[in-house]
């Protein structure tokens, strides 16, 4: 048994919205998702203390590098993260193998789009594909804040 997710997360990985403007956002999502109406799809809150990632599971094909437009390693990556995750995170910059420049992990071109966050809004199996432009910028606005989204499949 296998799940999509489609997270809406905020772009700034430390920012973390109020609570109310989290239910606006919130209730948005739910309009757009028929499925969580019909209780087929579940939609899950996360408040994180720390930064976390927010993965693209088995559709993490590339990871590409802003700098040189070499290729990073998803192996590379899996071990940074993995070395990370004792402390939480606490810092996103990292000297990427390819051509040794440092910069923020959140920077690199994921294909599929990957994000840091310490604020999610996940919609487990939603029966739909990508929130379109028109949709990220109502979301955006209720949350107060630019947004990007996280299409997973575990
Ligand atoms: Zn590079």
């Amino acid at each position: 048994m296998s799940d999509n997710i489609l997270s809406v997360i905020p772009a700034d990985p430390h920012w973390q919205p109020a609570p109310e403007a989290a239910d606006r956002t919130v209730a948005i999502v739910a309009e757009l998702v028929p499925a969580l109406a019909d209780g087929f799809a579940e939609v899950e809150v996360s408040w994180h203390d720390a930064v976390a990632i927010v993965d693209c599971g088995a559709n993490l094909e590339r990871i590409g590098c802003p700098r040189c437009a070499g290729s990073v390693g998803i192996d590379w990556w899996n071990e940074l993260l993995e070395t990370r995750a004792d402390d939480g995170l606490a810092t996103l910059l990292a000297h990427v193998p390819c051509c040794g420049a440092e910069l923020s992990i959140d920077t690199l071109e994921y294909e599929w789009p990957c994000g840091f966050a310490r604020f999610e809004i996940a919609v487990w199996n939603p029966g739909r594909d990508w929130f379109t432009g028109e949709e990220l910028t109502a979301l955006a606005d209720a949350l107060g804040r630019p947004v990007r989204q996280v299409l997973a499949h575990i």
